[in-house]
């Protein structure tokens, strides 16, 4: 991707925010890269994963949205399909939301819902098909919940629009072997219109299936608490997000065994939401400020002492197939001593 067009997506998601709620942006100066961005964000049905048990009644629900803003299109048909079963055809209301009730099937397992718009009121760029995974699993189900971004994703958010994000090393074989007795959940901040290319990513990164859970850009049904009109959950902060998406879970599955991510909030909400906190720190050990070094160990010392601090994969499995601790308390010292080391030099 050339480094215009990645400009074009960042716009497209500044602008996505804009729409959002979030504070004014300046486009000044940039209104043919807004103009492209408005072509390239078209028209999206947006879709959320669920995590329920078997046999539940569950509302199937999209969302069409167009443009920078978002805007709902109304008045469109959306397919509900399994298979090759049409299990609903919905009109989309005012705000562009479609939704049916659906029984998931007695057994545990996953159902993906292929989320359509019918043939007939495709517009001329076509509206790409969303996946809606629907996972059923029984009540005492052993979850990990993982995040994306610096967690499986190698590399920052601009090759994640870009589609052209490493993942880290290992991470999908260490998932691959933990899905053998658990579920995994991928939990992430990142807003909803970007879960389509967050799935591809994961499966065509060797992952294992799960749900992707994500926050929305703008107020969907059915999200409590938050202000009508006003922005989503992608802006309420990645803690009190996942703190909240975490409670939620555990109303109906109390076994939320571990959870793997890369900011110091994730840490502090897997804990405090009594799962197994595993922090993967991203140090360059290169660094010469010895400042940088003594900011990370007073964040790590702020966390709950069940926190494993590590910095790679390899690491993450050894914790968690061959019982080995990397407690946070022992990486507070390394990187406190280096600190040190580096302000004796100094004076030298
Ligand atoms: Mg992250």
């Amino acid at each position: 991707m050339t480094l215009l067009g990645r400009r074009i997506i960042v716009v497209g998601l500044a602008a996505a925010l804009l729409g959002a709620g979030a504070a004014a942006i300046c486009f000044s100066g940039l209104g043919g890269l807004v103009d492209q961005a408005r072509e390239r964000l078209g028209t999206v049905l947006l879709v959320g994963d669920l995590l329920v048990e078997p046999g539940e009644e569950v509302t199937l629900s999209a969302s069409l949205r167009h443009g920078l803003r978002l805007e709902g299109v109304a008045g469109r048909r959306v397919q509900f399909v399994l298979g090759d079963t049409l299990l609903a055809e919905v009109r989309t209301d005012k705000n562009g939301d479609a939704a049916v009730q659906w029984k998931t099937p007695d057994k545990a397992g996953d159902s993906v819902v292929r989320v359509r718009l019918n043939a007939g009121d495709q517009p001329s760029t076509a509206v790409e098909d969303a996946e809606l995974r629907v996972a059923a699993r029984p009540k005492e189900t052993k979850f990990a919940v993982v995040d994306l971004d610096k967690t499986l994703v190698a590399s920052g958010f601009i090759h994640v629009l870009s589609g052209d994000a490493q993942p880290m090393p290992g991470a999908a074989a260490v998932l691959q072997r933990l899905a053998r007795d658990q579920t995994i959940v991928y939990l992430t901040q990142r807003p909803d219109f970007l879960g389509a290319a967050s799935k591809r990513w994961l499966l065509s990164n060797g992952f294992p299936p799960g749900p992707v859970l994500t926050s929305t850009a703008g107020l969907r049904p059915g999200e409590a608490g938050l202000r009508p009109g006003g922005a989503g959950t992608l802006m309420i902060g990645s803690g009190p997000y996942k703190h909240t998406r975490l409670a939620e879970m555990k109303r109906t599955f109390p076994n939320l065994v571990v959870g793997i991510g890369d900011k110091f909030s994730d840490a502090k909400v897997y804990a405090a939401s009594g799962l197994r906190p595993i922090l993967i720190l991203h140090v360059d050990w290169s660094e010469d400020e010895p400042e940088d070094y003594e900011k990370l160990a007073a964040n790590l010392a702020a966390l709950p002492d069940s926190v494993q601090a590590v910095t790679n994969w390899s690491q993450i499995a050894s914790i968690l197939f061959e019982g080995a601790a990397f407690p946070k308390k022992d990486m507070e010292k390394r990187l406190i001593q280096v600190a040190r080391d580096l302000r004796e030099r100094g004076k030298d």
